[in-house]
């Protein structure tokens, strides 16, 4: 009789946890701190949901109404790419960034594609991040199991 065992690797950047999506891109606490840079610059009380895909649905819900709400609207794939590139070196290239490099990552990553994808014309660095400090000051963003939007 055949057993199904499901190997899961060990979480390349905390090596602490066991690696799963919702692990990886939400719950670690090496991507916890990217999450931290935005939802402290726009001042989000943020209550992390369980899963991504709870995650993307809050996400939404934040408004993206004007063009440069559309900023906000690539946060998440933009920490995701930073954590999926962070991961990939660490498992295929042994190399590791210390947390502040990788923050720095995310943060210029962010800088690129606004500058890339979103702005019509090249703003500063400090006028992108200026608008994710302005935009909703004091929305208390909840994401949980029952669903999410903003209080
Ligand atoms: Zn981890």
């Amino acid at each position: 009789m055949k057993r199904k065992f499901q190997l899961c690797s060990r979480c390349y950047l905390c090596e602490e946890q066991a690696e799963t999506v919702n692990h990886l891109f939400l719950h670690c606490k090496w991507t916890d701190q990217l999450w931290r840079i935005f939802s402290s610059l726009r001042k989000i009380t943020w209550v992390k949901p369980r899963n991504i895909v709870q995650l993307l649905n809050c996400w939404i819900n934040i408004g993206t109404t004007t063009i440069k709400e559309e900023r906000w609207r690539i946060v998440p794939a933009c920490i995701w790419w930073t954590v999926w590139k962070e991961r990939d070196q660490r498992c295929f290239e042994g190399k590791k960034n210390n947390l502040q490099n990788f923050k720095m990552n995310c943060i210029a990553l962010y800088y690129f594609w606004c500058k890339q994808k979103v702005l019509v014309q090249t703003e500063e660095f400090f006028d992108v991040l200026d608008f994710v400090t302005k935009s909703t000051d004091g929305v208390s963003l909840v994401c949980n199991t029952f669903g999410g939007g903003l209080l």
